[in-house]
C-alpha cells in the first residue's frame, strides 16, 4: 500500500513522527509536510506565492518540507512523492483536538479532505487534549492506530467520505474503547481577546475557551469527553439536502 503523510504541525512535530512509526506496518509511506506549523489554516492553498518543496530524509523515509500549507502537501506529494498515484492519506496526528466545528478550521482535516477530493481513502488523527500543557499521550494514539486503524483502512467508505478520529489524549489504560460518532458542535467562548501593545494601541488575538458541551449524544465531543476514540465518516457535501425544497418552495410562492 502506498502511504501519504502530511499534517499541519510541521514536518518535525512530534505527532508526525508518532504517524511514521504507525504508517510503516502498512505500507510503503512517504511524508509530505510543512516546513513550520500551519495549525488553523483550514483548506487553504497557496495560490500567489510559489512553493519550495525540499527533500529530505525522514528516518529513512522520502520525505518533503514544503513551503505551504496541507493541502499544497498533499498535490506536491501527489506530483512528488506518488506520481503514479497513491493508496491512503494519513494526515496527523494533530497535537490538539479537531472535534465539531474545529473540522472546517483545522489544517490537519484539510489534509484529509484534500485527498479524499483527489478519490484517495484519507484519514485525519488528532490528539485531544484540553489542558494546555499536559501531555499528548502520543503512546495512546501509536497505541490504538497500530490495533485499530487497519480496520479504518480497510473500509471502504462512500464517495466524497472521509475519516476524522479524535484520540482522548489519555493513558491508553484508561481509554474506555471507541465510537463510531456525527460531529458534535464545539463553541469558543471569549473568542477574541483584546490586548494593548507598548504604545497603547489594541491588538487582538484569537484563541477562546471552549464550551464543551456533554449533551450532545452520539457525538465526537461526546465520546472522546468520555474517554472514548471517536471516529466520524465526514462528507464533503455539506448541502442541507433537507432544506432544498422548503428553499425551492419557499421561492416559488
Ligand atoms: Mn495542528
Amino acid at each position: 500500500m502506498r502511504i501519504l503523510l502530511t499534517n499541519d504541525d510541521g514536518l518535525y512535530a512530534e505527532g508526525m513522527s508518532a504517524l511514521v512509526d504507525v504508517a510503516r506496518q502498512f505500507g510503503e509511506v512517504k511524508v509530505v509536510a510543512p516546513d513550520r506549523e500551519r495549525s488553523a489554516c483550514g483548506h487553504s492553498m497557496t495560490l500567489r506565492d510559489p512553493l519550495r518543496a525540499q527533500p529530505v530524509d525522514y528516518d529513512g523515509l522520502a520525505a518533503w518540507e514544503v513551503s505551504g500549507v496541507p493541502v499544497d502537501c498533499v498535490n506536491v506529494g501527489l506530483e512528488l512523492a506518488w506520481p503514479d498515484g497513491c493508496d491512503l492519506v494519513l494526515s496527523g496526528f494533530n497535537h490538539g483536538p479537531n472535534l465539531g466545528f474545529d473540522v472546517t478550521y483545522s489544517g490537519t482535516v484539510a489534509g484529509a479532505m484534500e485527498g479524499c477530493i483527489n478519490g484517495i481513502h484519507s484519514i485525519s488523527l488528532s490528539m485531544a487534549l484540553f489542558v494546555s500543557g499536559a501531555p499528548l499521550h502520543f503512546e495512546t494514539g501509536i497505541r490504538w492506530a497500530q490495533e485499530r486503524l487497519g480496520a479504518l483502512i480497510e473500509h471502504k467508505l462512500p464517495p466524497l467520505t472521509f475519516f476524522n478520529v479524535n484520540v482522548p489524549a489519555i493513558a491508553y489504560e484508561e481509554l474506555r474503547g471507541e465510537r463510531v460518532v456525527g460531529m458534535g458542535q464545539r463553541v469558543y467562548q471569549e473568542r477574541l481577546e483584546i490586548r494593548s501593545d507598548p504604545w497603547g494601541r489594541p491588538y487582538y488575538w484569537q484563541g477562546g475557551v471552549v464550551a464543551m458541551s456533554g449533551d450532545q449524544a452520539g457525538t465526537d465531543v461526546e465520546a472522546v469527553s468520555e474517554g472514548f476514540v471517536s471516529i466520524t465518516p465526514v462528507s464533503l457535501d455539506w448541502t442541507n439536502h433537507a432544506a432544498i425544497r422548503d428553499v425551492e418552495a419557499a421561492l416559488n410562492r
